[in-house]
């Protein structure tokens, strides 16, 4: 087993779905990823917090064994994300994000850190994406997200990123904006040819479409869930699963391991979006996956 880095957001989200709202909720995307992955590896958090951040927040990572040495905490206030869902609910509406500490962060990584074979660069700023991934010696396998904000406003360093990854994990309607491209099918060669070996592109309720130099493409359907509560974290926590089941496998990675990859992290954010903020991916078990994994067989299978 190899230890997962994670760069993301530690943030207080406060969202809106037809299903009710939540004020500032724990969230952000290093917070799912690394629920989401430690329950495979072991995960090294680095990221930022401000004063108002509660313990309980703290002891809910470190109760899954989480390395929390990079994580500061800093005077100020921790990031705010409020957003909405309406509709079909497979995009979020930003209504704010509020940077707060994460504005002037500049991340220096535990000595231990820097050997970390697996690095997931999560949705932060990708200067700040930059930062950590040159200060880590040798890393073997390395990914990253991204969403419409940083797009819009650093595109330049979000490029510089994605000649630096082995995979992309990214939402469809941002993957269309990053490349362009009218649908998910272009868009995935087309970032493919930013830099990558593989992509993977979430599309919520319709499941994802990875594509890989080495052997194209490789398109399921979500698990199927009838009542989606609340959105958020989804593709974290599809980004966790998928690297904590990579960090877990013990020799050399294929496409067939992406490919198991892309249904855990999958089978787990359907997880997720069955309750506010962290609530339900907090509870998950293996035996839990394991479980929901048989029934996707069937939902899959002729
Ligand atoms: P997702 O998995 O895409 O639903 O990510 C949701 C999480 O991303 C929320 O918990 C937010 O706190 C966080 N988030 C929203 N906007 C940003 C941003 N610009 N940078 C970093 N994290 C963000």
């Amino acid at each position: 087993m190899s230890d997962i880095l994670v760069v993301g957001s530690l943030a207080y989200d406060s969202i809106e779905t037809p299903s009710g709202r939540v004020d500032r909720a724990l969230g952000g995307s290093a917070n799912y990823f690394s629920l989401a992955a430690s329950l495979w590896a072991r995960v090294r958090v680095v990221g930022v917090v401000g004063q108002d951040y509660n313990e309980a927040d703290y002891k809910l990572l470190q109760s899954r064994n989480v390395d929390l040495a990079g994580l500061e905490k800093v005077p100020g206030k921790t990031f705010h994300w409020e957003g909405k869902y309406e509709g079909d609910m497979n995009e979020a509406q930003t209504l704010r994000t509020e940077l707060n500490v994460f504005e002037h962060f500049n991340p220096k990584l535990p000595e231990h850190y820097k050997d970390s074979a697996f690095v997931f660069l999560a949705n932060i700023a990708p200067a700040l994406q930059l930062e950590v991934l040159n200060q880590v010696k040798n890393p073997q396998f390395v990914g990253m997200d991204t969403m419409n904000f940083w797009i819009e406003i650093a595109n330049a360093d979000l490029l510089k990123v994605l000649k630096r990854v082995n995979v992309v994990l990214i939402n469809e309607t941002e993957a269309e904006m990053l490349t362009r491209a009218e649908n998910a099918i272009s868009a995935a060669a087309k970032i493919i040819e930013m830099g990558p070996e593989a992509v993977v592109i979430k599309r919520g309720e319709y499941g994802f479409i990875m594509y890989t130099k080495a052997e194209g493409y490789f398109v399921l359907p979500a698990f199927p869930i009838a009542k989606v509560t609340d959105p958020t974290g989804a593709g974290d926590t599809f980004a966790g699963g998928f690297f904590g089941y990579l960090a877990s496998r013990q020799d050399k990675l294929t496409v067939k391991d992406l490919k198991q990859a892309c249904i855990f992290g999958s089978i787990l954010a359907s997880h997720t979006i069955q309750d506010f903020s962290v609530k339900a991916l907090s509870k998950v078990t293996l035996g839990d996956i394991e479980k929901r994994m048989s029934e996707y067989q069937k939902v899959i299978t002729v």
